[in-house]
This record gives structure tokens, C-alpha cells and sequence, in this order.
């Protein structure tokens, strides 16, 4: 067995997520009413977080929730021994912890301990579902939460549908034809920035034929194997990326649908060098590009001093 891959950042077991806890009412109900237990709150789907002393995720205790909760609270979990419920912040701003900030977790993610911002992505995801499923999919009536909120059912007898939390899942695949790595970019990224290629996965495709197609689609390129690499929770707002490489059978580039502004095979020292610009250091796009550096010349990427790292300052 090779050695295991290192997480992905917004992934792994740092979360007890008590799932048989969630139809039990009545321990839903004292866990709400514990004074220890603690709330990630999410407004405008920005996560609450401090960025001094030391950047950390910031929780809420009920007392700070005012009017937002606790009644909307969503069961996460246990989380280092607290029992943690997400929430939605409703509109104004609330008062804030000092140092405390709303931020976009896509921008601040990579400041923060992986666990933190594991927990902040699983409390932006339930919030995004949640507040889009307000109504029954099949009669329109209002629904209401139920299983500490992981469930939506409709209230009009006779129907009393249920709705799941809702996982998008996208394959993201690193090609190489042996030598070069093919990246592409769409027209609205900052100019010289290129990634691998992702597309969503289509109802009755398993997981491999949209990694075939997308290709395919997006840069006319055949894929000769795919071999599963990993994959990470990308709730912006709601994606499962699955991460495969693949093996080019051919190597004439075009890009046929228009989703890809460009599309190009690059070799390691274009990458060295600085020549694409490179997706942020916590997505799997850029993981899925440093493991296939590494094995091509057996330097670490994040350590080149020529390549274009990602920076949160552009
Ligand atoms: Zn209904």
C-alpha cells in the first residue's frame, strides 16, 4: 500500500457527526438547552472567524444568538467534545465576539486549522440547503425540520415529503500525457491562471464516464485510463469534488464546448517557471498538481520559489 495521501483541506474525521442522535427529540432538545453547547453561525453564507491572536473559527454561545436561534439550529455534531449546532443569521449584522469578522470561507479557509474549517464548510453547507428547501419539491407547501434539521418535511397531510441535505458531485482530473500536465482556464479567472479540468457529474453517468466526457467536452483530449485520487467537500455552495488522474491517449488540444477559455499541456519547468498561474493551495485542483509535480521530478511545489502560487491578496 503507498502511503496515504495527506487530507484535503474541509476533509476528515474531525467530526463526530452523531447521526443516530438526530431523531431522538428528546436529546435534541437538552443538548439546545445546555449551556455548554456551542453555535457556528452563518450570515449571507460567510463563516464567523478571527484572524488575530491566531486565526481560529469563532463559536457562539446561545446567549449570543439572540433572535437568530435556537430554534433554526441545525445538529453538526460533537466537535472536541462540544456538542455544536450550525445557524443561520438572518439579516441585520449581528453584534460581533471581538475580533470576530464574517468572511468568505473560499478566501480564508487556508488560514485556519483543518478541523475549524471543516466544521465552518459542513455548517455553510447545511445553511445553503436548508434555506432553498423551504418549500415541498412535489406539492409547494411549506415545510418544516425535522431529525435536528438534516431533514425537511412538508406539512400538508397526504404528501409529507422528506427532503436530504443535498451533495453536487463534480469530477476534477489531472491528465498527463507522461510528460506534461493538462490545465485549462475559463475566461473569468485572473489572467495566466489555469487548473484542472472539473465538470459536474450527469444523472445515469458513473463517475469515470463524466471524467471521459468532460475531458472530452472541455478539451477535445481522450482519456486512456482514470485512476481515483481523492476527493474533498466544496460546499460553494453545495459540490463534492472527486478527484481522478488520467492518462491522455491523444494530445491535440481544442476546446469545442466554450467552457475553457484556453487549454494547454504544460511541462514541469513551465510550472517551475512560473508560466500558469496556479488554483489556491487548499483546493484539490492544487493538490491533485503538486502530487503529480512531486512524481514527475521529486520536488515539493509548494517549496518552488519560481512557480506562481496561489495568493489571497490579488
Ligand atoms: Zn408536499
Amino acid at each position: 500500500m503507498p502511503a496515504p495521501r495527506p487530507r484535503n483541506v474541509f476533509a476528515g474525521p474531525y467530526l463526530d457527526r452523531a447521526s443516530v442522535l438526530r431523531r431522538d427529540d428528546a436529546w435534541v432538545a437538552a443538548a439546545l438547552a445546555d449551556p455548554a453547547t456551542r453555535y457556528v453561525p452563518v450570515w449571507q453564507s460567510q463563516s464567523l472567524l478571527r484572524r488575530e491572536p491566531e486565526p481560529a473559527a469563532v463559536l457562539l454561545e446561545r446567549a449570543a444568538l439572540a433572535d437568530a436561534g435556537p430554534g433554526e439550529a441545525i445538529l453538526l455534531g460533537r466537535y472536541q467534545g462540544t456538542t455544536c449546532f450550525a445557524v443561520e443569521w438572518q439579516a441585520p449584522m449581528p453584534a460581533l465576539p471581538p475580533a470576530a469578522e464574517f468572511a468568505d470561507l473560499r478566501l480564508a479557509a487556508w488560514l485556519l486549522p483543518h478541523d475549524e474549517a471543516g466544521l465552518l464548510a459542513y455548517a455553510r453547507a447545511m445553511v445553503y440547503w436548508r434555506a432553498r428547501h423551504r418549500y415541498c419539491g412535489a406539492c409547494g407547501a411549506p415545510t418544516r425540520a425535522t431529525s435536528a434539521g438534516h431533514v425537511m418535511t412538508c406539512t400538508r397531510e397526504g404528501c409529507g415529503t422528506e427532503s436530504f441535505p443535498r451533495i453536487d458531485p463534480a469530477i476534477i482530473v489531472l491528465v498527463s500525457d507522461g510528460e506534461r500536465a493538462l490545465l485549462g482556464r475559463q475566461a473569468s479567472w485572473p489572467a495566466g491562471r489555469y487548473s484542472t479540468i472539473a465538470g459536474f457529474v450527469e444523472p445515469g453517468e458513473s463517475l469515470e464516464d463524466a471524467v471521459v466526457r468532460e475531458v472530452r467536452e472541455e478539451t477535445a483530449i481522450d482519456v486512456a485510463e482514470v485512476e481515483y485520487h481523492s476527493s474533498q467537500p466544496w460546499p460553494f455552495p453545495s459540490s463534492l469534488m472527486v478527484g481522478f488522474r488520467a492518462r491522455a491517449g491523444s494530445t491535440r488540444i481544442a476546446c469545442p464546448d466554450g467552457e475553457l477559455e484556453d487549454a494547454r499541456w504544460f511541462t514541469v519547468a513551465d510550472i517551475a517557471g512560473g508560466t500558469p498561474g496556479l488554483p489556491p493551495p487548499q483546493s484539490i485542483s492544487f493538490r491533485l498538481i503538486a502530487d503529480w509535480y512531486l512524481e514527475a521530478c521529486g520536488r515539493r511545489l509548494e517549496d518552488e520559489r519560481g512557480a506562481r502560487l496561489w495568493s489571497a491578496q490579488r
